[in-house]
């Protein structure tokens, strides 16, 4: 029989399904979408015939985070720091915005070269393809005395199947999981409800990047860096990659998720704000994007669409630490009690669940 079910594609996924394939144990992956990486999510754009990865998910890791780092160099790709030389943007209330003010909240921070879907490519690349099913939704999870028994659905076909394995690691966030999997025969009500009321970390959020040829404002000595109390983007930072151009500026876009509604409208204002805070150069962007993760269903959950004013104290509660006799593992940054919520939290969640699997 199968060993172990890991369900979701994500980092945490990934980790758990690397890990295995490496300690020679039989497993399979499901993931609902056409793409692995999950909460990763790096596109390209080109100008002529440059083209430059940007993050439209996490972008940043810190130091002191020893498992990305040390993932990071085990698999020989490159870390550079946050660009943040320079002179400083602030905006307030009503438009006004001034340079020298605030502070370079992003300074030290660490990004990866080519963008952080080059990590899930490496990864992948180290799993047999063979073990990894895309667009494979799981539909519910059923513990019987035998093994586990998961349901899924192929998005292309609806075709369903059910894989019976050994355990199940569910790399899904918990409040997702609780609101799109049946999870009634593995846990109880009182289970599901903590599971449901554990914020997933980012879901509520959209990231706004704009991309230049050329960088005007580090050109005019500023760092790309901006703050702002008007809006739509709270926070700015420069996006660009390591090597150069095209060059870019990110921001988050601080309108209510049920507000969203209209995205042409959000990228121009998002775009006449770079405008006001760094001046007419932001008038000619070589491309726009924009990512609304709280719209996108296999990462938010309806109560993931409000904001979150701080950062939830994460980690596996003991009413979840030991599902189905050990049988069902909860594997997303959010079950991480040192650095839930963040990619360090990913690994640091996905090293819990395969010492649980190899002891
Ligand atoms: C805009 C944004 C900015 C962020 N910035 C940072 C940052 O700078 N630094 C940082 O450390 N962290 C940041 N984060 C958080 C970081 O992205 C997460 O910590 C990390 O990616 C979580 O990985 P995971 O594998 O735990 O979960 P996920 O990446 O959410 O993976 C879960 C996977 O499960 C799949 N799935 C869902 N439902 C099902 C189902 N029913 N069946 C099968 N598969 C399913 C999903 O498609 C997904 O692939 C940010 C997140 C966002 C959204």
């Amino acid at each position: 029989m199968l060993d172990t079910l890991i369900v979701g594609g994500g980092l945490s996924g990934m980790t758990v399904a690397r890990s295995l394939h490496q300690q020679g144990r039989s497993f399979q992956l499901v993931e609902a979408r056409e793409r692995l990486g999950g909460r990763i999510l790096t596109q390209s754009a080109s100008v002529g015939g440059k083209k430059a990865n940007f993050d439209l998910g996490p972008a940043w890791f810190w130091p002191g985070q020893d498992r990305i780092e040390r993932l990071i160099s085990e698999l020989g790709l490159g870390a550079f720091e946050q660009y943040a030389s320079g002179t400083l943007v602030y905006e307030d209330e009503r438009g006004r915005v001034q340079q020298g003010q605030g502070y370079a909240s992003m300074q030290g921070s660490l990004r990866l070269r080519g963008g952080l879907s080059a990590l899930i490519e490496v990864l992948a690349s180290d799993i047999p393809a063979v073990s990894v099913r895309l667009a494979h939704r799981a539909l519910a999870i059923v513990p019987f005395p035998d093994a586990m028994l998961t349901r899924t659905e192929a998005s292309a076909s609806g075709q369903m199947m059910e894989i019976r394995s050994r355990r199940v690691v569910l790399a899904v966030p918990p409040r997702l999981a609780a609101a799109n999997i049946d999870l009634g025969a593995a846990m109880s009500a009182l289970q599901i409800e903590l599971m449901a009321s554990i914020p997933t970390w980012m879901a509520g959020h959209a990231k706004f990047v704009a991309i230049y040829e050329r960088p005007f404002w580090r050109e005019a000595g500023l760092s790309g860096d901006a703050m702002s109390r008007r809006g739509p983007l709270t926070e700015v930072h420069d996006a660009s990659p390591h090597e150069g151009g095209p060059y870019a500026l990110f921001g988050f876009v601080d309108v209510p998720a049920n507000s969203r509604t209209d995205a042409a409208a959000l990228l121009q204002a998002c775009q006449l704000q770079l405008v006001r805070l760094f001046g007419a150069h932001a008038v000619q962007p070589v491309e726009l994007m924009l990512k609304d993760w709280a719209q996108d269903t296999l990462t938010a959950a309806p109560s993931d669409r409000a904001p979150l004013y701080h950062h939830p104290e994460y980690g596996l509660p003991k009413y979840l630490s030991s599902l189905c006799d050990g049988r069902l593992l909860l594997g997303s940054t959010e079950t991480a009690s040192q650095f839930g919520g963040y990619l360090e939290g990913a690994l640091e969640a996905a090293e819990r669940c395969v010492s649980a699997i190899l002891k």
